[in-house]
């Protein structure tokens, strides 16, 4: 059981319809009686749901990120992309970078860096995603990769009090299989000490479910979850949070 104030992230990907924010009054429902338990969750749909999604979640304890931006902190001809700043005026609070779905489509640290930037400019609190290959994992490699990616995504930014990262093995996203949990505290910890006294909020994502949130709650270094599939259920999402607390 812990007692600590937890972030549930709900990464809802290229799913989802008007239709589909129904679905969300039961959380809301849920938020609003769980008077005792401490969270924060952040819904983060395909951006044609970010504005009716704030407008519905506007006077509830939901917030709404978006999954992805341009870089370019401007307006400009940059056909089918959005900036931060447009993401920010629709109602979007957070924004989620470095997700390995985009990465493995050529996203670069030196990109998520410029991505960061312009997030933060526009007033958009981060959700950096890093994490090992399966293949980086085989050659004992965890360690390099996530102090690399730190260091490149995070390069020239002081203010990291608006950024919390999320710790996703790419290995564990979408296949069900997640990390021993002595290997998990392991990486939990290296991530926290990279950053010294200061460190942001970490959380872990990869194949979260009702089954093995009873044994990744109790990894007290973490501050929650980033969840993908079983978010875009509502009674499933309700039930990971529920089991974190008891
Ligand atoms: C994700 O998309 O970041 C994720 C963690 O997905 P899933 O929970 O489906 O593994």
């Amino acid at each position: 059981m812990t007692n600590k104030y937890m972030y549930f992230i709900a990464n809802w990907k290229m799913f989802g319809n008007l239709r589909t924010l129904n679905s969300l009054d039961s959380v809301i429902k849920f938020s609003n009686s769980s008077k005792k338990n401490k969270f924060k969750i952040i819904y983060c749909p395909p951006n044609t749901l970010i504005r009716p999604l704030s407008k519905r979640l506007k006077k509830t304890k939901l917030l709404v990120g978006a999954q992805n931006c341009h870089h370019n902190e401007n307006y400009g001809a940059f056909t089918g992309s959005v900036n931060a700043k447009m993401l920010k005026d629709v109602g979007a609070k957070y924004i989620i970078l470095g997700h390995s779905e985009n990465r493995q489509s050529g996203e670069t640290d030196k990109l998520i860096n410029l991505k960061i930037k312009s997030a933060i400019k526009a007033g958009l609190k981060i959700i950096l995603c890093i994490g090992e290959t399966l293949n980086e994992k085989r050659k004992n490699k965890t360690n390099q990769v996530l102090a690399k990616q730190i260091k490149n995504c995070l390069k020239s930014i002081n203010k990291k009090s608006d950024i919390v990262i999320a710790y996703e093995p790419v290995w564990s996203i979408g296949t069900g299989l997640i990390p021993k949990l002595d290997n998990l505290s392991k990486s939990i910890s290296f991530i926290k000490n990279k950053f010294g006294k200061k460190s942001p909020k970490i959380l872990y994502g990869g194949s979260v479910n009702g089954n093995n949130i009873a044994q990744l709650k109790d990894i007290n270094s973490l501050d929650g979850f980033l969840v993908g599939g079983a978010s875009q259920n509502s009674k499933k999402f309700i039930d990971i949070i529920k089991k974190t607390f008891n």
